[in-house]
C-alpha cells in the first residue's frame, strides 16, 4: 500500500523533550550512520545514527524549551550546523543546517528505533577500527554525501 506513512514518535532519555513526525517526515529521505569526529565527539560514541526527514511534518510535541542548542561552526562546508540536546538528560536529538529544509533527528531516539535501519554510510575514512561496515547500506561515503565525493568500494556485506 503506498498510502501515507504511519506517524512516527520519539523523545529524549528524561521523556522531557517528545516529537513526533507525520506526512513525508515519517518517511525519512536517509538513513544515515555517520562516522565523522564531530558526532563521534558530540555523541561520546564511536559513531551517529540519525534520520533525515524533511522539516514540514516534524513537530516537537513536548519540551521544546527544555533543548539547548550548539552552534558546530567546525563543519567541512563552514555553515553552522545547530546541534540540540535535551539540557536535563543529555541525550542528542536534532541538527540543522540553514542550507537544508531537513532535520537530522538521532536514531536512538525514535520509539521504533528497532525497525530503523541505515541506507548510507558516510564520513568511513573516520570509522573506527573495531566497527564493521553497516550492513546493507546503499550507499558509502569516504567522507560527506554532500558534492563530488568518492562512492566507497561495496564489498561483504549484504
Ligand atoms: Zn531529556
Ligand atoms: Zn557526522
Amino acid at each position: 500500500m503506498s498510502g501515507a506513512e504511519k506517524p512516527r514518535t520519539g523523545g529524549c532519555l528524561c521523556g522531557a523533550v517528545k516529537y513526533e513526525l507525520t506526512g513525508d517526515a515519517a518517511k525519512p529521505m536517509w538513513t544515515t550512520v555517520c562516522h565523522c569526529l564531530n558526532c563521534r565527539r558530540r555523541t561520546g560514541s564511536a559513531l551517529y545514527t540519525a534520520s533525515i526527514c524533511p522539516k514540514e511534518g516534524f513537530t516537537i510535541t513536548e519540551g521544546e524549551d527544555m533543548l539547548s542548542t550548539y552552534d558546530d561552526t567546525m563543519t567541512d562546508s563552514g555553515e553552522v550546523l545547530k546541534r540540540q540536546f535535551c539540557k536535563r538528560c543529555g541525550s542528542n536529538m536534532f541538527n540543522f543546517s540553514s542550507r537544508y529544509p531537513v532535520v537530522s533527528i538521532s536514531a536512538g531516539s525514535h520509539d521504533d528505533f528497532e525497525d530503523w535501519k541505515p541506507t548510507l554510510e558516510q564520513y568511513c575514512i573516520h570509522r573506527a577500527d573495531f566497527v564493521g561496515k553497516a550492513a546493507g547500506v546503499e550507499k558509502r561515503y569516504v567522507e560527506s554525501i554532500e558534492g563530488e565525493l568518492e562512492k566507497e568500494e561495496k564489498t561483504g556485506t549484504s
